[in-house]
Formats: C-alpha cells, sequence, structure tokens
C-alpha cells in the first residue's frame, strides 16, 4: 500500500532555505519566524508545508508545556468514524511522550481506545462503566500504560453498552461522570502530580454517555474527517453543546477542531478543510492528520501510530497537532 503524496517524501522539490537545509532551528524560532514556503498556491503544496512543518518540530523532542490546570477533553462528533478513537488515543501519547500527565476515559462500549491503549477491557475489569452506573471512584478504575509513564486510561468494556439505558433511571444521570471527576484527586490546579490532560473518548451518537462527557468537560476536541458530508451533522452537534452550556454546564466551550483523514490530492478534502477553517476560524489547529494506512493498522497491535511507526506521516501530525494543542492552552 502507499502513502499520499502529502508525506514528506514528496516534499524534496519544496524550498527549504539556503543549500535545502532548513532555515529555522528551534521550535521557539519556528513560532517566531513561521518559515515561508515558496509555493502555497495549491493544496498539495500548502499539505506539504504542513508536513514539512510537522518534520522539523517534530524532530525537537522539547517537553510540552504544562497547563495552569487540569484541561478535561471531551472528544465528541456523533458520526461514527471520523477519527474520534484515534485522535484520542494518538494525541494522548504525543501529550505523554512530551512529558505531561495524560488520562484516557474510554466511554465507548466498543473499548477501542482501551486496546489501543493496552488497557484490559474483558468483562468485569473495573471501568467506566462501573464509575457511571455504581459510583466506582476513578482511582479504582485507573490502568497506567505498561510502556508510556505519564499515560493511564479508565478502559471502556462491552458493560457500558447497557448503560445509556440503566442510566436513564439514576439519579443525575446525566452528572455522574462530572461528580466522578470532582472525587478524583489528580484533577485540578494545585498538586504538582495533577493531570495535565484527562481526554474523554464518546461513542458516535448524543446519548446519555456523551451528554455526561459534555457535562464532566471543559473543553470539547471534535475531530472533523475531510470527506464529503463532513459539516453534515455538526449543526446538531454544536445545538447540544449549546444545549449543554444553557442548561448543565456554562463552563463548555469547543476549543478544537481537528481536521482527520485529509488526503492532500483531492480538491474535495481541501475544499472540506476550508469550509471547516471558514466555519470554526481559530478553533481549528493548523495541522491536519493525513489519511495514511499506518494510522489504520495500529490499533490492531494494541498501538497508537506514534508508537508503531513513529516516523509516518501520521505520527508525526499527531506529535505536532498535540504541541499545538498544548500551546495554544498553555496559561489557559
Ligand atoms: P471514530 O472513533 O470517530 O468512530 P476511529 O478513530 O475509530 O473513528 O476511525 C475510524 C476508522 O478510520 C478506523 O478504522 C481508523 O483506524 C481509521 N482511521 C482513523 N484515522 C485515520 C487516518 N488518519 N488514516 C487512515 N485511517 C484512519
Ligand atoms: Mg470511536
Amino acid at each position: 500500500m502507499t502513502e499520499s503524496p502529502s508525506t514528506p517524501e514528496a516534499a524534496p522539490q519544496k524550498d527549504l532555505g539556503e543549500g535545502g537545509a532548513p532555515a529555522f532551528k528551534t521550535a521557539a524560532d519556528l513560532d517566531a519566524n513561521p518559515p515561508s514556503y515558496s509555493d502555497t498556491s495549491t493544496p498539495l503544496a500548502r499539505a506539504i508545508e504542513a508536513e514539512l512543518r510537522a518534520r522539523e518540530r517534530a524532530s525537537f523532542n522539547d517537553p510540552l508545556p504544562r497547563p495552569a490546570r487540569t484541561r478535561v477533553m471531551v472528544v465528541a462528533n456523533q458520526k461514527g468514524g471520523v477519527g474520534k478513537t484515534t485522535s484520542t488515543v494518538n494525541m494522548a501519547v504525543a501529550l505523554a511522550q512530551g512529558g505531561l500527565r495524560v488520562l484516557v476515559v474510554d466511554l465507548d462500549p466498543q473499548g477501542n481506545a482501551s486496546t489501543a491503549l493496552a488497557a484490559e477491557h474483558r468483562r468485569g475489569t473495573p471501568s467506566s462503566y462501573d464509575v457511571l452506573v455504581d459510583g466506582l471512584p476513578i482511582s479504582e478504575a485507573v490502568q497506567h500504560h505498561p510502556d508510556i509513564a505519564g499515560l493511564s486510561t479508565v478502559p471502556a468494556t462491552i458493560d457500558l453498552a447497557g448503560a445509556e439505558i440503566e442510566l436513564v433511571s439514576v439519579v443525575a444521570r446525566e452528572s455522574r461522570l462530572k461528580k466522578a471527576l470532582a472525587a478524583y484527586d489528580k484533577i485540578g490546579t494545585e498538586a504538582e502530580d495533577r493531570l495535565d490532560y484527562v481526554l474523554i473518548d464518546c461513542p458516535p451518537s448524543l446519548g446519555l454517555l456523551t451528554l455526561n462527557a459534555l457535562v464532566a468537560g471543559v473543553e470539547m476536541l471534535i475531530p472533523i474527517q475531510a470527506e464529503y458530508y463532513a459539516l453534515e451533522g455538526l449543526g446538531q452537534l454544536v445545538e447540544t453543546v449549546e444545549m449543554v452550556k444553557a442548561h448543565l454546564n456554562s463552563d463548555l466551550s469547543i476549543s478544537t477542531i481537528l481536521i482527520t483523514m485529509y488526503d492532500g490530492r483531492t480538491n474535495l478534502s481541501s475544499g472540506v478543510a476550508e469550509e471547516v477553517r471558514e466555519h470554526f476560524k481559530d478553533q481549528v489547529l493548523r495541522t491536519s492528520i493525513p489519511r495514511s494506512v499506518r494510522v489504520s493498522e495500529a490499533p490492531s497491535y494494541g498501538q497508537s501510530v506514534i508508537t508503531y511507526d513513529p516516523g509516518s506521516p501520521g505520527a508525526l501530525s499527531y506529535l505536532e497537532a498535540a504541541r499545538e494543542m498544548a500551546v495554544k492552552g498553555a496559561g489557559a
């Protein structure tokens, strides 16, 4: 299988500055003086530029800035297959590799994030189901990643499939997760060993599980697939967010949009990306995630693409997207 031509391998024709060497040296330099490549006139050229930047920056391995308080981020989009789980997993791994403390809460009964994060999620394992339905403290469901320091997961088991219905008759059914997170002593502003990020991976629906995440979270990370119909349904999501803000959680905001499965070869992809940027402006990360088979292969090895194939365009893009998100949110 081949990667898209927007990969770094397709990049040599780009102007890298004198003598072909990159004209910039550090991440700070890059921020102060964004490199200006000669040609940004076509979607492909822009995609290549993004790839080059990703490659340059990812090589720095600078630690990422810690936010002033735990950023609780809801990864949601009621469409299935847009990259929620993939983005949750890879952003989490990238943030943890950058030296931050990250907790992933898997709220999808399919448990794909748990699989990719090597978390045990057989039936009976303490999980997000127990946290939501039975009030199990988060500390009793957390599993630390076997290989990646600072990364932990509250897994989802198949039991969660029944939770949408079971929760209906439970007291304060929409704020169960909020309560559980509030009681977890690793979240907040003070403690040195506090979590820097909590990423909540939502199922593809706007039911009670997603509602619990929206009530518990402060920010939203919405992955949007660069495909036809990408924007369809987003209106409904935004309406739901407005409803939650008005009645249940006034702190909630859509802080981050990530364009996924971007294919620089197609006008469609760039057209959708442009439309998303026009609509959501600064909320959209500059880095898009390219469509890449390596990204889709990684989970079957119980891995993120960052650990599975660290030099691949997908891995570099997620590293760059995570850096962007961390820098934007530092001091927030
Ligand atoms: P969601 O959680 O929104 O349902 P997933 O993250 O599970 O979406 O992604 C849906 C499918 O697309 C999965 O099979 C995943 O491996 C694949 N996928 C996600 N991102 C990419 C990408 N950048 N390139 C190629 N395949 C991808
Ligand atoms: Mg998913």
